[in-house]
């Protein structure tokens, strides 16, 4: 039987044929293209940094990407996972809770991803023992092959088909050779097989060691880990070298004669100084070319639109580089000691910064042993501070302290849900005179219960995928700072990841005493943005507003953060406040991103030379 004849004779239940390929309705074969990147010799080398990256030049050429993590863990979702031990826990707009990966992909590509975007252990075998006991399997005993890597290979088509995309980037979790990815790699050599020559790019990344007492480059774990993939049935097509230095010429030519790749396809990708400049580096270094002919999409590219995208990407690039200005800001954070844990939170940060020309110094600030007592000494010098969010008691109360110094003595404020609900009961506590106001999370029986669990979340059992999560419409209230960040809009769009809300009978009291709810979900209760007038820059929101935040449009409360402690470090200046500083740059980008898709031209079917 042809690999054609294979393709059109799917059957669920087949008897006749060892092949097992369901196919979702409407998959056209050879509308989309693959490129798989694995990782060998270690975890940690950035695949998903690299993946984007190279999603982001083809998207840059007018091609529609769509990129989809395979993850190895049976969890079901990202959502359970200690965001010390993984990173932090990333919620895409449909309320799939996943891996920071995806926050990767979605700030590379401008692009809101769904939870087909991403995929684990434990998804792929719910679906398949759910349609085992609904004996869609009648007859047969269902294995690892082909069942198992049936399903795997029908959820990367039911992505080709639901986001029409020219290529879909699929990243496998971990490294080759780890158990639990095995069926994964499996899955990608059948489908190459059956999507057929010129339709599946396989990308190795690999680290090249350099060890200090040797002071060169050493190729051989590099080499052990692609014979890894090779035993596997995938035969690398482009090779990324991870490593400190520039890979020299010697030790490229050892991997590339001895994984079967071609010289001009074994690249450098060590270490720069910032990953906004991997797409520069993959750029230059052609690897984008090699993948257009490899999948042969030379006639989907549109030059023009790679043209402008370019453009705007080099003089983001530019102003990331190029800071004229300085602020120090405090996290307070629990985990402290893992900074993916809190990754959105320092990329909106940097988004910021190279927006307003301000460099961003972090100080983590451990709240343990923080109170009203030793609050000034820890803060010392601190031109802005954020609480992010959180769970659970500890260093809760040292935060309220921040916040009360905060508020107090006029220090940029951005609390961020955890802290949003933390500045709620500062506010209680020491404005309205509530001295017994906590949250139920903190304390189970409190008196003045200002912060308390939502009805919505009232007798769910388990933890699995069920807070209020997810893209919520927040309606903005007129008048506000909120408003003014927002160029003025009346309802934006934000992330939301809570069990916990502002208790409804208590906001009336708040109010009385000059909280400001700016934002709130339309026809509920549920208080979403606070803000204090009279204050230089005080905010919070229920929301995780970090989530949104991209290169090219920078989430408007870290903008206004950013330029309120810039003002307060660099009072010299006459530099506009936070918020007009965020309504201008608003406008600005907002403009730019208009002009520059009016200028872009439909995709050019005619051939075109990539370069
Ligand atoms: N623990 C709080 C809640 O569940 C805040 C959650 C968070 O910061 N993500 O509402």
């Amino acid at each position: 039987m042809s690999t054609e004849d294979l393709l059109s004779s799917v059957s669920d239940v087949s008897d006749e044929t060892e092949f097992y390929t369901p196919l979702p309705t409407g998959y056209i074969r050879g509308r989309c293209k693959y490129v798989v990147i694995t990782g060998t010799v270690m975890s940690g080398l950035g695949k998903g940094i690299f993946s984007s990256s190279l999603a982001k030049l083809m998207q840059d050429k007018g091609l529609k990407v769509s990129p989809v993590k395979l993850e190895g863990y049976l969890n079901v979702d990202s959502g359970t996972l200690n965001p010390f031990r993984h990173g932090e826990v990333f919620v895409l707009d449909d309320g799939m809770e996943c891996d920071m990966d995806l926050g990767t992909y979605e700030r590379m590509l401008d692009q809101d991803l769904t939870g087909m975007n991403f995929t684990t252990s434990g998804q792929i075998f719910t679906r398949v023992l759910e349609k085992e006991r609904h004996g869609d399997y009648l007859g047969r005993d269902v294995q690892m092959i082909p069942h198992v890597t049936g399903e795997v290979k029908m959820r990367l088509r039911e992505l080709a088909v639901a986001s029409q995309a020219d290529v879909v980037f699929i990243e496998i979790g971990g490294t080759v050779g780890d158990v639990e990815n095995a069926y994964y790699i499996e899955a990608v050599r059948e489908l190459a097989y059956e999507e057929g020559p010129g339709s599946v790019c396989f990308v190795a990344l690999t680290y090249v060691l350099e060890p200090k007492t040797l002071g060169e480059q050493k190729s051989k774990a590099a080499q052990l880990g692609i014979k890894r993939l090779m035993e596997n049935g995938v035969q690398p097509h482009i090779i990324a070298c991870r490593a400190e230095h520039p890979v020299v010429d010697k030790v490229r030519q050892k991997i590339a004669q001895y994984a079967n790749v071609p010289l001009e396809r074994v690249f450098s990708m060590h270490d720069c100084e910032s990953i906004y400049v991997v797409p520069e580096m993959l750029r230059e270094s052609g690897l984008d070319f090699e993948v257009i002919r490899m999948l042969r999409l030379d006639e989907r590219v549109n030059l023009q639109h790679e043209r402008h995208a370019w453009l705007s990407w080099c003089d983001f690039v530019e102003r990331d580089s190029n800071r004229k200005y300085h602020v120090r800001i405090g996290i307070t954070g629990k985990y402290t000691s893992l900074r993916d844990s809190y990754a959105s939170i320092i990329h909106a940060l940097e988004h910021s910064g190279a927006a307003l020309s301000t460099k961003i110094d972090i100080e983590w600030i451990d709240t343990s042993d923080l109170n009203d007592n030793n609050v000034t000494e820890k803060l010392a010098g601190l031109n802005g501070i954020i609480v992010p969010g959180g769970f659970g008691t500890r260093g809760a109360e040292g935060k309220i302290a921040c916040i009360k110094y905060a508020r107090e003595n006029n220090l940029p404020y951005l609390g961020i849900c955890f802290g949003f609900q933390m500045a709620v009961i500062e506010f209680a506590r020491n404005v309205c005179g509530l001295k017994n106001a906590n949250s139920t999370e903190l304390q189970k029986d409190c008196q003045c219960p200002v912060v308390s669990i939502l009805p919505e979340q009232e007798g769910i059992e388990g933890l699995g995928g069920n807070m209020r999560l997810g893209g919520k419409n927040v309606e903005i209230n007129p008048e506000t700072l909120a408003h003014r960040l927002f160029g003025g809009a009346t309802s934006v769009r934000m992330r939301f990841r809570h069990r916990l809300e502002v208790d409804p009978q208590y906001i009336d009291t708040l109010t009385k005493n000059g909280l400001v709810f700016s934002g709130k979900a339309p026809g509920e209760p549920i208080m979403q943005i606070l803000e204090l007038p009279n204050h230089p820059y005080f905010i919070g929101t229920q929301a995780h507003p970090c989530m949104t935040s991209r290169p090219l449009h920078p989430q408007e409360m870290f903008v206004g953060l950013v330029a309120a402690a810039r003002k307060i470090n660099h009072p010299d200046q006459d530099l506009p406040d936070g918020f007009t500083a965020a309504e201008t740059i608003n406008k600005t980008i907002q403009s730019s991103i208009k002009a520059e898709r009016s200028n872009v031209q439909p995709r050019s079917r005619a051939k075109n030379s990539v370069r």
